[in-house]
């Protein structure tokens, strides 16, 4: 990963996406009943025609090859028009990066073009289950309730994922099942490429949330889903050598995602007190609310410093790989984003709670990754494992 096109600048083009395209839409789908009407694939279509799907394809297979650093500044831009939208994408993106390092020339030749030249295929990832979701990022010794069986030629596959983010939408899904019974989920479990449709593979309940509500997120059903050797991901029983070792930006890209949800609202609370005159001044004269302003700039410029520490360390890994930043820097934005939002709404007084304005979206937005990509007590706990394992054995 690293082997970024000329001087194209991501960035830019992603800004430039989520002020043009998204941001004029958001709300109202936001607002629409039925989850699967929330999503869109009109945006879809236009993240593929920019290249923003596909940006961290390598550029052998049509992509633009970007590292986890500026994928994560990508994913930032695309934050502040939606969260949302900034999810949907980032899954693509990072299950891409993984797809590349993990998968074998022959399943690479397989799926990666059809990636490429597809506009609306995206990716997913299934791990969690109703069973099972902090667990396996604690490595509790609990079995995964999904199952992979050995037949011939291949493998079955039964049980049920949930939360799981594009898990209506995807066209292939990275697919954690218990193959050793008795083993633990974190050392008894296999990775499965799972295209879609495959025999059964269905789709159950989409779920409806609170907010981030542009990206869908469902169940996934499998009831004897025939599985061939060949969409084996890695090695048997090496499912979780998957996701630590070439998930390390995946904390990173959920940070960065909401800390667009944070810059937005930011700004949202520059332009509302610059503008709202109350107390004989604009707000922003007062001292009290200049104080919240810097408090917040402050907060959202020491989450970015800590996300790109962690992107780049994972773009150049060895020993400037650190476990606790698989871990942190998502609690941080996410505890930064909802202070930040939260704020936001104070500051927009009564308006701010009226639906006309959007501050309410972003305070429900802000809130959904205090749980996804890991709890954040969880992560707390998962960084606070790393600690101990680097200290020095007592005798
Ligand atoms: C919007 C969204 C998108 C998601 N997308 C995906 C996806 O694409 N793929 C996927 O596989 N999963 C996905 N998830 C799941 C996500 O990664 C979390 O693992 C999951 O949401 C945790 O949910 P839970 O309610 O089962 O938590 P639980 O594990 O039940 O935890 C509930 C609470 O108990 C605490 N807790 C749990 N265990 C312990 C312990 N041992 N000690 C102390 N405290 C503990 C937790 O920190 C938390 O506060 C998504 C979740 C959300 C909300």
């Amino acid at each position: 990963m690293g082997e970024e096109t000329g001087n194209t600048d991501w960035v830019a083009i992603a800004a430039r996406f989520g002020a043009e395209v998204v941001a004029p839409v958001a709300a109202g789908l936001d607002r629409r009943p039925n989850p699967e009407d929330c999503f869109s694939w009109e945006i879809v279509e236009a993240a593929s025609v920019a290249g923003l799907r596909t940006a961290t394809l390598s550029t052998e297979y049509g992509g633009a090859g970007i590292n986890s650093l500026t994928t994560a500044m990508v994913v930032e831009e695309l934050g502040k028009a939606d969260l949302g939208v900034s999810v949907v994408i980032a899954q693509t993106l990072k299950i891409a990066q993984t797809l590349q390092a993990a998968a074998s020339p022959e399943q690479r030749d397989r799926f990666l073009p059809q990636l490429a030249n597809n506009p609306r295929f995206l990716l997913a990832i299934g791990i969690t289950e109703p069973e099972n979701a902090s667990n396996y990022f604690l490595a509790y010794p609990e079995d995964f309730r999904t199952t992979a069986k050995r037949v011939d030629g291949g493998w079955v596959i039964n049980g049920k994922k949930h939360f799981i983010s594009n898990g209506n939408v995807a066209s292939l899904y990275l697919l954690f099942a218990q193959t050793e019974p008795g083993k633990g989920l974190v050392e008894g479990s296999t990775c499965y490429l799972i295209p879609r449709p495959s025999q059964g593979f269905s789709i159950g309940r989409v779920h409806d949330k609170m907010g981030e509500r542009l990206a869908n997120n469902a169940e996934l059903l499998f009831e004897d889903c025939f599985v061939p050797d060949e969409n084996l991901l890695g090695v048997v029983g090496g499912g979780f050598d998957i996701l630590t070792r070439f998930f390390p930006a995946s904390n990173a890209y959920a940070a960065s995602s909401v800390l667009g949800v944070a810059s937005a609202a930011y700004q949202r609370s520059v332009d509302w007190t610059r503008t709202r005159f109350q107390g004989g001044a604009y707000l922003i004269e007062h001292d009290s609310v200049a104080a919240d302003l810097a408090r917040m700039r402050m907060l959202i410029d020491a989450a970015r410093a800590y996300v790109h520490k962690a992107a780049r360390a994972a773009d150049l890994g060895g020993s400037d790989w650190d476990p606790t930043l698989g871990a942190l820097p998502k609690v941080f934005a996410s505890e930064v984003a909802t202070e930040v939002t939260t704020t936001t709404l104070a500051l927009h007084g009564g308006h701010g709670y009226m639906r006309e304005l959007g501050i309410e979206k972003l305070v429900r937005d802000a809130a959904a990754f205090l749980h996804s990509d890991g709890a954040n007590r969880t992560l707390l706990l998962k960084a606070a494992r790393s600690i101990r394992a680097e200290l020095p054995t007592n005798g």
